[in-house]
């Protein structure tokens, strides 16, 4: 945005051509002297042309023409709010791909936490292959642990293994954080002769497979690196959402109906449910909207204070007076400004955050008690029992279609993607495009603002 000189006339035709740059797919065929074969993916009962996917196709990223900057969620580039269109590239079966399904070893591998669909994408990706033709398909087990740790073979994976995966959550192959030393996951997908690796994970596995993309071309290996985004929290760029995002606002109805019920069936009872969210507050919102049981919506990116006549325990107060219970929702992220700093970090070198849950129940709890008023806080922490859900009906059906897209694009010859659903199409997308920064909640949206709306709360600061 800060290069863009506005003063040149052709700037608007300048922004399109670096975004026409910045989100082309890496392709095998730029490195290596390939021709294309016709596909072995068959769309029965169907005449040859339909069906497939042109490379040429595309769908736009932004659909809202905003009239001022000021309008809500406006991203306008510039002062006068111009209009540019960013087109990515539409996912699907290609009718000319680039590898001889005989020839293909495919590997698979699941990184980072756990979510809903996991074991979708999985049986999914297995499913798809076996319709090109492909026969030596392996899972990689524990994340990018399973590459070099000689205690953990391969598992040969076939329609037969993975028919009912799905019925449960996790992950079949198992899942790991920490560990990846690129040279050494290259030395062994070259050592196994895998040349499709499919790669399910959050940023930091993403990070990983774009590593990985890149070792590979230097070592002028003919391998497609395919990620697909796991993140429950729906934090990834350009998406309207992430598998297992949509099963975690679902599950979480549960524990915030409890909490509700506690609450409303002690005497000043004040339910708090904390859930997922490390620096994006996606679940939190939606799942209060969704439960309308919520009276304070807590999320990183929005700032709060505790104590003081504008804070929270204040406004709960005036809640436990006025109608005699509340009800709290917070993400783990929010609010880490007011607990002490900890340089912890997990396997990955992730931060390891401090428990806001604990911190909030603890300061509710000893300002009714300064205050000399009666409140009984249930606490409720949901978050391991949502990761390993099963994926409902709308999850299941996103990582169908992601899972299958994952091995067209490798089929169609790209390397260093991952798939995803901008504005309700399937579509292709450069990894480091989506890993370059979080997705968060943006508090002058309109979906924050009906959040608020719902809740009633005020601004705590
Ligand atoms: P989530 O945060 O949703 O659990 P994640 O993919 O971000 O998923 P991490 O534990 O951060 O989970 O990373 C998963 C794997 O990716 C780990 O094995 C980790 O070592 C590796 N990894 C993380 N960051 C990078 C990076 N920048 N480059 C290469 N590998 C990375
Ligand atoms: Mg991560």
């Amino acid at each position: 945005k800060s290069e863009i000189d506005f003063g040149d006339p052709h700037w608007k035709q300048k922004f399109q051509e670096d975004f026409e740059n910045r989100f082309s797919l890496p392709h095998l065929k730029d490195e290596f002297d390939i021709k294309p074969i016709p596909t072995t993916f068959s769309l029965q009962k169907r005449s040859s042309q339909n069906g497939y996917v042109n490379d040429d196709d595309r769908a736009l990223l932004k659909v809202i023409k905003y009239s001022s900057p000021s309008s809500a969620g406006a991203e306008c580039i510039d002062p006068d709010c111009s209009w540019v269109e960013q087109w990515v590239h539409r996912a699907g079966p290609r009718m000319q791909i680039y590898f001889e399904p005989g020839k293909v070893k495919a590997g698979i591998v699941t990184c980072g936490g756990l979510c809903p669909g996991l074991n979708d994408v999985i049986r999914q990706i297995v499913l798809t292959l076996e319709v090109y033709g492909v026969q030596k398909i392996f899972g990689i087990q524990y994340g990018y642990r399973g590459f070099f740790e000689e205690s953990l073979p391969e598992i040969p994976l076939s329609r037969q293994v993975v028919q009912n995966i799905n019925l449960n959550g996790g992950s079949l192959l198992g899942v790991s954080r920490g560990g990846a030393n690129i040279s050494e996951i290259v030395d062994s997908i070259q050592a196994r002769g895998i040349n499709m690796l499919f790669i399910l994970g959050g940023d930091g596995t993403h990070a990983g497979a774009n590593a990985i993309h890149n070792e590979c071309r230097k070592r002028k290996l003919k391998v497609s690196v395919v990620g697909v985004p796991k993140t429950i929290d729906n934090d990834i760029l350009l998406m309207d959402k992430t598998f297992g995002f949509d099963t975690a606002v679902e599950e979480a109805q549960r524990s915030i109906n409890s909490a509700y019920i506690e609450a409303r069936s002690a005497y000043h009872g004040i339910g708090l449910v904390k859930l997922m969210g490390r620096s994006s507050g996606f679940i939190a919102m939606q799942a209060s909207l969704s439960s309308g049981q919520i009276d304070v919506c807590l999320i990183p990116e929005v700032p709060f204070k505790l104590g003081g006549p504008y804070g929270v325990l204040c406004h709960l107060e005036h809640l436990i007076k006025t109608k005699g219970s509340a009800v709290v929702c917070v993400a783990e992220g929010a609010g880490q400004d007011l607990l002490e700093k900890s340089d912890a970090r997990d396997a990955s070198g992730n931060p390891i955050l401090r428990d806001i849950g604990v911190h909030i129940q603890q300061q509710i709890r000893k300002h009714f008690k300064e205050i000399d008023v009666h409140a009984d806080i249930k606490y409720i922490d949901p978050t391991y029992m949502i990761r390993a859900c099963r994926a409902n009906a709308s999850d299941a059906i996103l990582c169908t279609v992601l899972g299958q897209n994952a091995v067209h694009g490798a089929f169609a010859g790209y390397s260093g993607i991952t798939v995803g659903i901008c504005n309700s199409h399937y579509v292709y997308l450069p990894i480091p495009e989506v890993i370059s920064s979080t997705r968060r909640v943006d508090p002058d949206s309109r979906m924050w603002h009906r959040c608020l709306t719902s809740t009633g709360q005020p601004d705590f600061l």
